[in-house]
This record gives structure tokens, sequence and C-alpha cells, in this order.
């Protein structure tokens, strides 16, 4: 028999002690601002990613330094919904201790940015101390639990969001190495200290992330075709009957390398609301025991699914779930994106989503965001809830108190109306910081957009909605394979372009040109925005245009994703 090499990132976790490692003695080492190589791969577990700011590399060079070392901090929010103290709170943290931005991202959750080795700790128990954490916000294992951001148009968002917590509760790991290390053991809600054991993940936890998501139909808000685990809420005379589950969906890929793809979930049945946890569990452990161990471009849930067979997969999982996995109920989806602007809830409270471009909350020139949303998170007496789409919601608002967020809405020039195709748009984080990063996003797509606009307004299409995703790498943070329009970074400055996906998430886009410069991809577009404009049908969305009037094929399936892709010439 052959044994099979397995990556070093399981050694890594084998010999950690449940995710210790040496992180306390590189906390503690005062030479570095790093921490070590095997301590980089197990501090993502616990909801940090070591990076250096690329922007300063040659200068750090020539002083002879070492990179200016920093930490990006993952902050768990199940279903995004946080109340306004916690917003006060890690605002603060960020002022304290970050860089000091707050990014919201594409899967509902906090991050800081630019935290130093040394203010590490203090970070992390800031963090505690809101009562949100960072374990597993990051690393092999089950990561934040995204829900729809819709209270106000769903008589079940509640009870969907009591299941997302749910899942989030019963597969986040039970180390205790995260209390020993950030906490000094001290447990914020009390209780006494537990062994160390596993039951689910074992010592060696997933073999790579695991994420889920519930959408609650007509909005799939939170792209659930996208993850390892979707369940799509299923309601009957506005009651929650139980969730449609997909298997195997995932975005990142690489460059050069075919057996790499991004996948949609595959639609395996129906569980009721009871059994939602129990499935999942049975779909992360198979995949725990059946996930490729040596190969990590090759270990995602989708990989898994089409080396063994989605007949097998879901065999395996009807035979630890029985007849409570029923056949799938119908469902419809009418977007992906968000719904901006106050709406009425069913409760009778006001919710407003506020647009946030690249998710990024800062301070500039043109926009106070961050202080804006300071001042309103002081006169607000609701929550707020991070969407899926980089965006936020103001929610809860009493009837009494709309007019005061209006007037801060005004004051702060929040309320500002935007083209359809920038109100759609997520950007990665992609450069300085991120180390995988070959082209910027984040930083640069907002003024891609200002000059795709000029194109779009003079063609008459500034309200229609079209989705723009960009990432500094194809590893897929912002979902760029189900853009309309995909850009994803091949080197400094030079994007391939996609073009397809379906309006609803429920379509992957196909490569439509390769290393294109800014002004190629402004080349590039404008004609077929051009025909777009003249030739659409009524109520005909971007992404569906574009294939039948085949700019590129329609990509059926995530194994199909590299194929039959059109000649493309600049
Ligand atoms: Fe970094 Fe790539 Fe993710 Fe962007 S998509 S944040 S560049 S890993």
């Amino acid at each position: 028999m052959t044994s099979i090499k397995l990556s070093d990132v399981e050694r890594i976790k084998t010999e950690s002690n449940y995710l210790r490692g040496t992180i306390q003695e590189g906390l503690a080492d005062r030479i570095t601002a790093s921490i070590s190589a095997d301590d980089q791969q197990l501090i993502k577990l616990h909801g940090a990613y070591q990076q250096q700011n690329r922007d300063l590399d040659d200068e750090r060079r020539k002083q002879k330094l070492e990179p200016l070392y920093s930490f990006l901090i993952r902050i768990r929010v199940p279903g995004g919904i946080t109340t306004a103290q916690q917003w006060l709170d890690i605002d603060k943290l960020a002022d304290m201790y970050g860089n000091p931005t707050i990014k919201l991202t594409t899967r509902q959750a906090f991050e800081l940015h630019g935290v130093v080795k040394r203010k590490l700790k203090a970070t992390i128990k800031g963090i505690n101390q809101t009562l949100l954490d960072t374990l597993a916000a990051c690393g092999d294992v089950n990561r934040n639990v995204m829900t729809s951001a819709n209270p106000w148009e769903s008589e079940i968002h509640q009870q969907v969001y009591d299941d997302a917590r749910l899942l989030h509760t019963n597969l986040t790991p039970q180390t205790t190495a995260y209390h020993e290390i950030w906490l000094n053991d001290e447990l914020v809600g009390g209780g006494e200290k537990k062994e160390d054991i596993e039951p689910m993940y074992s010592k060696t936890y997933l073999p790579r992330k695991f994420k889920i998501a519930i959408a609650i139909p007509p909005r799939n808000d939170v792209d659930v075709y996208a993850n390892d685990l979707g369940l799509i809420a299923i309601a009957e005379d506005g009651k929650l009957i139980g969730y449609n589950i997909l298997a195997g969906g995932g975005m990142g890929m690489t460059f050069g390398i075919e057996t790499t793809y991004p996948r949609l979930g595959d639609l395996i049945g129906f569980v009721k609301p009871e059994n939602a946890v129990e499935v999942a569990k049975a779909i992360v452990i198979w995949q725990r025991d059946n996930g490729n161990r040596s190969d990590r471009k090759n270990a995602r849930l989708k990989y898994t699914i089409d080396r063994l067979g989605l007949n097998e997969f879901k065999k395996a999982i009807k035979s630890e779930l029985g007849d409570k996995l029923e056949p799938a109920k119908p469902f419809h989806f009418e977007s992906n994106g968000d719904s901006y602007g106050w709406k009425k809830g069913f409760n009778g409270k006001w919710y407003y989503t506020l647009f946030v471009e690249g998710g990024k909350v800062k301070n500039d020139s043109k926009l106070q965001l961050k202080t804006a949303l300071q001042e309103i998170a002081q006169n607000h007496n609701g929550n707020f809830i991070l969407t899926g789409n980089q965006n936020l919601v103001i929610a809860d608002v009493e009837e009494k108190d709309k007019d005061k967020i209006d007037q801060l809405l005004e004051k702060w020039k929040l309320n500002k109306h935007f083209s359809g195709i920038r109100r759609n748009s997520l950007a990665c984080a992609a450069l300085p910081l991120c180390g995988l990063a070959f082209a910027e996003a984040e930083r640069y797509l907002p003024s891609l957009v200002d000059k795709i606009e000029v194109d779009i307004v003079n063609l008459n299409l500034q309200e229609d909605d079209i989705l723009l995703r960009m990432t500094g790498c194809p590893n897929g943070c912002a979902r760029p394979y189900l853009g309309e329009i995909g850009l994803v970074g091949k080197s400094p400055g030079k994007y391939n372009l996609y073009l397809g996906a379906g309006f609803t998430g429920n379509r992957l886009n196909k490569l439509y040109a390769e290393l294109l410069s800014e002004d190629e991809i402004l080349a590039t577009l404008k004609p077929i925005l051009a025909d777009y404009a003249l030739n659409k049908n009524t109520g005909e969305r971007f992404g569906d245009f574009v294939i039948r009037k085949e700019y590129v094929n329609a990509t059926t399936e995530g194994i199909a994703f590299h194929s039959d892709l059109k000649k493309i010439s600049k």
C-alpha cells in the first residue's frame, strides 16, 4: 500500500496540542514582530492572519529592517447581527489597536487590520469583552455562519437566525487553547474550564475551511450556492417548515491549475429545522474523513464530492439521516444583492440599508463614514446587521426614532443614491496587506467604477443592477465568479475578466479575456454594455444577455468552468 504524504499543515495541526503550538512563546518574543511559520497556520484558527505591509517592503529592505508585520483579526458575528454598543466597542478597538478602520466582510464578519503583535492579546481580549469572539473565524474549521439580512421582509427571519446561532455553537471548536492564550483562562460568560476534546473535529480538524450560509428566498443575499453547506429556508403560510440542503459550493481556484475551480452547491434534499444541526454535522464529518489532506488546493468539500461522486456523498448523508433527509422543496430566488434605503418590517420597526463601498468603514476626505456610524450607534437603540454584500443595515429602529436617524444620515451624507453597478460592487481587501494578492481590489475598485460609470450614464444604464465583483487573486474572497462582471487580479494592474454569472447567484461566470489593464477593461466592457443598452430584452439581466449574445458560454457546472471558452482576442 502506498502511503500518501500529508500536507505540512496537517503535521502542524496534529502536533499543536489542540491549536496551542508555540503561540504563547511567539507572542512573548520581542525580537521580531512576527511569529513562527507553524504558528502562523495555527493562529488562523484563533481568527488572526499575520500580514505584512507590501507597500513598504522595498523601503524596509533598504533600511535592513524586517517587513512591517501586523495581524488581521476577524470577528465572528453569526447572522451578522450586533448591538449598537458592540459596534461602538469594535470601533474603539479599531482606534486603540488597529489601523484604524473596520472592514465589513462578505461573510458578515468584522475585520480589524494592522494590529501589531504586542497588541494582539489585548485586542482579542477586548473583542471577547464585547461578547463576540474570533475563534474559528479562519482556518480549517467551520467559519462564521451567515444568514439573510432581511428581517423586514421575512416573518421567519428570527427563527432562521436562531438556527444560524445553533449551527454556530454546535460547530465551534471545543479546544480550551483559545481561552488559555488570549483570555488567561478567564471565561467571559463564567463557568468552569473544560477538558480539551474535539469530538467532531478531532485533533486534525478539517482538511480545509468550511463555510455555511442560510438564505431566505426570494433573496439570496448570502450567495448560498457558494458555500460548502447552504441552507435555503422553506416557508409555508409564513411559517418555517425546514431547509433545502445544498452541498459542495466554494469559490477559490488557482491560476494555471485546472483541477481547481469554483463550484456551486448541489441540492441534496430537505430537512426539518430540528434536523439542521444533524445534517450539518453529518456533512462536516464526511468531509473530515474523506477530504484530501495531502493537497490543500484540492481539499475543499467541493473537490471531495467531485472525486468520490455526488451519489456516493448523498448515500452517505442519507445513511446518517435516514428519512429525515427528504426530497428538496420548490423555491425561488429573485436576486443576490441588498435592497437599499428604508424598509418597514413585519414587527413595525424600520430598517435602513446603507451602501458601504468595499465594506470599508473609515474616514477620508470624501466621507467620514466611521465617525458618522459612531454617532448613529450612540443614538440608536436597536441593532446593526452586517450583510453578506459588505453593507450595513441600521436595524430595529422604532418609529419615534426614525427621524433622528434620518437627520444623521443626511448630516453625514450617507443617504446618497448610487448607480446600479456601484451599489452591486464587491471588493476583497487585497493589497497592501493580503500576502496572496497579485493586484489591487478594495483600494482600486471605486476609481474603476468612476470610469465605468461614464459609459453607464451615457448608455442610460445607471439604474440597471449589474453585479460587479473584484478580487486581487483567484482565491475568490469577494465571490468574483458570481459576478455578472468578475475581475480577478493576475499581476499588478492586470485582471482576468469573467462574464455571465446569474443575477440570483445561481450560475458561475466564464473567462472572457485575460490580463487586461484598466484601459483594456474599459475598452472591452464598453461595446458589450452598449449592446446591452440597445438590445436587451425587457427585464433581461446583463449576465443572461452576454450568454444569449454569445460573448461567453454558460458555465453549467463547476467542473466545466475552464472549458467551452470562446476565442479571446484583446
Ligand atoms: Fe487576498 Fe485573494 Fe482573498 Fe483578495 S481574494 S483578500 S487577494 S486572498
